[in-house]
Parts: C-alpha cells; sequence; structure tokens
C-alpha cells in the first residue's frame, strides 16, 4: 500500500512566475497532501521567483537569463536558504529532467521553452503541456518522443484539455482515435477583443487594447494572438499533433461567452463538450489530478446566470491568420514553425509598436511564402527553420514599415 507521503508528487514548473506558472502554483498550494513543488524557474522577474521560492521552498530555482543571476542569488539566500540556484537553458532542462522529478509544467512562452519541454519528453516525464509552441513547432519529432520515452502528455490549453475530457478513456490512455467512431473535434474560440471590429478598424489597435482580453487574463503574447485568433490557429495545429488527427477534421467555432472549451462529435450524432467558467486553473488541475478531480479553487458555473451560449463562424478575410495556420497544418514539413517563428517576431514588434496590429499576418503570410518548409529531421533542423523564419520576418519588416510607417 502507498503512503500518502510516498504518494506526493514532485512538480517542476517552467515559467512559474507567468500567467499559467502562478495558476499552477495556485492549485498545487491547494493540495499540499498531493503535491510538492520541487523546481521553479522564470527569465527575468527576480522578485517575483524570490517570493514564490519564499513561499514553497523548492529545491531549485531557475534564472534564465544568466545576467540576473547575481541580483537573484542574495535575496534567494535570504528567502529560501535550502535552495539551489541554477541559471541558463541547462539549468531549465535540469529541473525538466531531474530523476525526483514526477510532473513538469511546461509554461514557458514560445520557442523559448522549446529545449526543455523536450527534456522533459525525453526523460518520460508526466508533461503538463501550456507551451503550445514546443508542439507547433517540433510537431512529429516531439510526438515521436513522447512514443520512445513514454512520457505522458496531458494538454493544459483549454481547448486541449476540453477534448482530452470528451474523449473515451482508452484514447485518453494512449489509444488511436480512428477506431473509435469520432467525426471531428469542435475547437471553441472566443473570437478575442476585435470580434465586431471591421478590418479598417484593427489597423490602429493599440498592445494595450489587444492585452485586454474579454473572458481570459493570460500573458501578453498569447493575448495577442488570441485577439489576432493566430491562438486558435497554433491550437489547431496542436490539437493535430496530439489526437493525430488531420486539419480537415478540426472546425473551429466562434463562442463569445468561452464556457464550451471545445468538443468531439461523434459519429452516432453525439457532441460531447466540456464546459465551466474560463480560468486557467480548471484545465491545470485536471492535469495535475488526471484521472482523478480535485478543487482548483474555481467557482461553480451557474449556467442561468451564463445565459444563452452563442455560437458563429469564424470570419476568415478579418482574421487571415486562421487561414494562414491551416495552410501550414495541410502542408506539414515545417510550415509550421515557420508559421509560429514569424508570428513570435511578428507579435513582438507589434507589442514594441513598430507594426500594426494587422501587420501581423501579414508578415506571417510573407514569410510562410518565402521560407523553404522542408520536413525537420532533428531539433537542430527545426531550430534552423526558426531561425531562417525569424531571419526573413525582419527583412521583411525592414521592407514593409516603409509602407507601414
Ligand atoms: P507569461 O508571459 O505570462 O509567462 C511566461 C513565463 O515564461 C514566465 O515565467 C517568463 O519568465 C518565462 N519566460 C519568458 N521568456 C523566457 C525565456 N526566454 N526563457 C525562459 N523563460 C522565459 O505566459 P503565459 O503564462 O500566458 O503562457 C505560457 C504558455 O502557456 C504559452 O505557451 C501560452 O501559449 C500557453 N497558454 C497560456 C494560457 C494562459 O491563460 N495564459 C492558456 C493556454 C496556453 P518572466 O516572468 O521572468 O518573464
Amino acid at each position: 500500500m502507498i503512503s500518502v507521503s510516498e504518494a506526493i508528487r514532485q512538480i517542476s514548473v517552467l515559467g512559474a512566475t507567468g500567467s499559467i506558472g502562478c495558476s499552477t502554483l495556485d492549485v498545487i498550494g491547494r493540495h499540499p497532501d498531493r503535491f510538492s513543488v520541487y523546481a521553479l524557474s522564470a527569465n527575468n522577474r527576480v522578485d517575483a521567483l524570490v517570493e514564490q521560492c519564499r513561499v514553497y521552498q523548492p529545491a531549485y530555482a531557475v534564472i534564465a537569463d544568466e545576467d540576473y543571476a547575481d541580483n537573484l542569488s542574495d535575496k534567494l539566500a535570504a528567502a529560501s536558504p535550502n535552495t539551489t540556484l541554477l541559471t541558463g537553458p541547462s539549468g531549465l532542462e535540469q529541473i525538466a529532467s531531474d530523476p525526483n522529478v514526477d510532473v513538469v509544467m511546461a509554461a514557458i512562452v514560445g520557442a523559448a521553452g522549446l529545449d526543455s519541454t523536450m527534456a522533459a519528453v525525453h526523460a518520460g516525464k508526466t508533461v503538463l503541456l501550456a507551451n503550445k509552441e514546443a508542439l507547433v513547432m517540433a510537431g512529429a519529432l516531439f510526438m515521436q518522443a513522447v512514443e520512445i520515452s513514454g512520457a505522458t502528455v496531458l494538454p493544459i490549453d483549454s481547448e486541449h484539455n476540453a477534448i482530452f475530457q470528451c474523449l473515451p478513456e482508452v484514447v485518453q490512455n494512449g489509444g488511436k482515435i480512428g477506431s473509435h467512431g469520432i467525426r471531428k473535434i469542435i475547437l471553441t474560440a472566443s473570437g478575442g477583443p476585435f470580434r465586431d471590429w471591421s478590418l479598417a478598424d484593427m489597423r490602429s489597435v493599440t498592445p494595450e487594447q489587444a492585452c485586454a482580453h474579454p473572458n481570459w487574463s493570460m500573458g501578453r503574447k498569447i493575448s495577442v494572438d488570441s485577439a489576432t485568433l493566430m491562438n486558435k490557429g497554433l491550437e489547431l495545429i496542436e490539437a493535430c499533433r496530439l489526437f493525430t488527427v488531420g486539419p480537415e477534421q478540426i472546425e473551429i467555432v466562434i463562442h463569445p461567452q468561452s464556457v464550451v472549451h471545445s468538443m468531439v462529435d461523434y459519429d452516432d450524432g453525439s457532441v460531447l463538450a466540456q464546459m465551466g467558467n474560463p480560468d486557467m486553473r480548471t484545465p491545470i488541475a485536471y492535469g495535475l489530478a488526471w484521472p482523478q478531480r480535485i478543487d482548483s479553487g474555481v467557482t461553480a458555473l451557474d449556467l442561468v446566470t451564463t445565459g444563452a451560449l452563442e455560437f458563429e463562424a469564424p470570419d476568415i478575410q478579418r482574421f487571415p491568420s486562421l487561414r494562414l495556420a491551416r495552410s501550414a497544418a495541410e502542408a506539414g514539413g515545417g510550415a509550421s514553425a515557420v508559421l509560429n517563428a514569424a508570428n513570435e517576431e511578428a507579435v513582438a514588434s507589434f507589442l514594441r509598436g513598430d507594426i500594426p496590429f494587422t501587420g501581423i499576418a501579414e508578415l506571417v503570410e510573407s514569410v510562410l511564402e518565402a521560407a523553404p518548409a522542408a520536413e525537420p529531421l532533428t531539433l537542430n533542423d527545426v531550430k534552423e527553420v526558426d531561425g531562417l523564419a525569424r531571419d526573413l520576418a525582419r527583412e521583411f519588416m525592414i521592407q514593409k514599415n516603409c509602407r507601414w510607417g
């Protein structure tokens, strides 16, 4: 019989100081009998990391940007004297693959999370995957590594978590989706803050407006992705990879209330949906406790107060990112890595105020047309494609800025 203390799961949180990281710690903190924080990481927000270490007293803290290590060192020693400080990419990979760790929350934003997420996969961990960009970039290689290592990947993106919850148990446990009467997957999207805006009005959107999501509180990059609907495009690619389905089996539906988090449509006409208030602690708690369920701190959904649930088709004229992501998914090869890299560059430029909101999709489209997209066979190939796409994005930005400026 397993004693309670033996059953406590040791967790590394990559990207602990971000929106997903903080929600993860909130859920973990509610269940000290089940979970213990083994390691935490941040990029450069030293004070936030120190405060988390003071509360959770982890074995390791990692600061990814080595320039901040000196600043962190003394503060960490005072707040959490038994915590060992690690730095840089090697520190991230160490806490992702440490033999003492059971579960890795992969919540670094963007391509920066690729190596540490892959390290967790190679080490056969239970990987709670928030860092969708890693899967979008590395696609087939990522899933091959899961097969080889026996890692368990549980999706944290609310949509994929919802789909996972609506799948038969045998598929949840690694069975293929093919023979289980599944007709299609329906990914819901809130439509973001500009759902009803004209293209002309979207040209003058500011970073602050784009980051003010109507339903979810998230980091800045994913908030902009939600506003362009590129987030839904990345999620389409993520769903193809996670559930081994083609893009034609995925329908995207706008659902402004963000109560139905996604659905699975079965051959017999049944459509299973997962619903709940829009709060990431629900999918995080599900991932942490799967196959059990635990309190997440999220208030119960009150359908009467919520009122009408609306659904509509997305408008790909006003939100071209959806079209671009779908065609990257259909093209296969390295197209998804190109899409992701170009989008990361474009979003960063938009947040700096260098390009207009509508320039994001324009730039991604130009890079997709210009970049070679052969299937990357190794992680280094993926990084090469990523680097090339970023170079192209920067070049196009200089050319286009004459017009945008
Ligand atoms: P945030 O921007 O809020 O947090 C990002 C985290 O990653 C922070 O801890 C940040 O550290 C760290 N980080 C940033 N850059 C680097 C780097 N170069 N190297 C190492 N660490 C780095 O992002 P979110 O929490 O919103 O999103 C995290 C991931 O989860 C993304 O992939 C996103 O798509 C996905 N996701 C997020 C959802 C949400 O509701 N927020 C929903 C579904 C998926 P620091 O604080 O020091 O900058």
